[in-house]
């Protein structure tokens, strides 16, 4: 029996990191639900319907697609990297939990991707090693104050982090106002790594010292991860390697 709703990472761009599960729910799909960007990195194919929509239309794309699954179309929501990270996985859920009771019958599965800070950390090496976090940095969703505290509270308990949204067009004060926070807080020249469309023709990573970190350095095709107290570089030539040794003292 084939599922009804199939909630799908993408991956972070490159076709290499999509799951054969994904590929095989992309296959058999009958409408394709994403935004725009992420729907047209799926093959187009004659015999299958796109529904591609804006960003900012999360709860609205996701009703869409409990009413197609419902009307018996076998559905894929598409998110970039993983469905379950700042995605439509939660979307889809809120607005199952909002809906209608009939939408809690319907089959549905969630197939993992590769997150965009997975991706980055394996292309310096090992930073997310130890323990560590991942903060989302738009304010769309929950105020400011709670991402200042949030930042402040992972730098007390020294994570590394991983910080997804840094930095929108709609929103070009707040990662300044965030990395000043760090560097206040963390006090000393930790590796930042600023990985920007990780395995698309258009990557590029830069890894800085906390100290030399400028908010130009991230846009929105950006994540950013910060070190922990821990984290180190090994210097070999060209660009160092970055990694969190995976032991902590008492
Ligand atoms: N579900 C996605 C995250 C969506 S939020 C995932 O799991 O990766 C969008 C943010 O993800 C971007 O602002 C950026 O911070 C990050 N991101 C997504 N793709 C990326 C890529 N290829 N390279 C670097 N960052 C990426």
């Amino acid at each position: 029996m084939s599922v009804t709703l199939v909630i799908a990472g993408l991956g972070p761009g490159s076709s290499d990191l999509i799951t054969p599960e994904v590929e095989a729910a992309l296959a058999d799909a009958s409408d394709l639900v994403g935004y725009g960007p992420y729907v047209a990195r799926v093959m187009a194919r004659e015999d299958l319907v796109v529904h591609a929509s804006d960003n900012r239309e999360e709860i609205e794309r996701a009703r869409q697609a409990l009413e197609l699954a419902e009307s018996g179309r076998r559905v894929v929501v598409v998110s970039s990297g993983d469905p379950g990270v700042f995605a439509m996985a939660a979307a889809v859920f809120e607005a199952m939990e909002a809906g209608p009771p009939s939408w809690r019958s319907l089959d549905i599965r969630v197939l993992p991707g590769v997150t965009a800070m997975l991706a980055a950390a394996a292309r310096v090496g090992a930073p997310l090693g130890h323990d560590f976090c991942a903060i989302n940095l738009s304010d769309n969703l929950k105020p400011w104050s709670l991402i200042e505290k949030r930042l402040r509270l992972a730098v007390e308990a020294d994570f590394a982090m991983a910080l997804y949204n840094p930095r929108s067009k709609a929103r070009p004060q707040g990662f300044a106002r965030a990395l000043t926070l760090l560097q206040e807080a963390c006090g000393d020249a930790r590796p930042l790594v600023f990985a920007r469309a990780v395995s698309t023709d258009e990557e590029s990573i830069a890894v800085v010292p906390l100290t030399e970190a400028q908010p130009e350095m991230a846009d929105m095709r950006t994540v950013v991860i910060v070190g922990s107290s821990l984290t180190r570089r090994i210097e070999r030539g060209g660009a160092p390697l970055v990694y969190t040794p995976r032991s902590a003292a008492a």
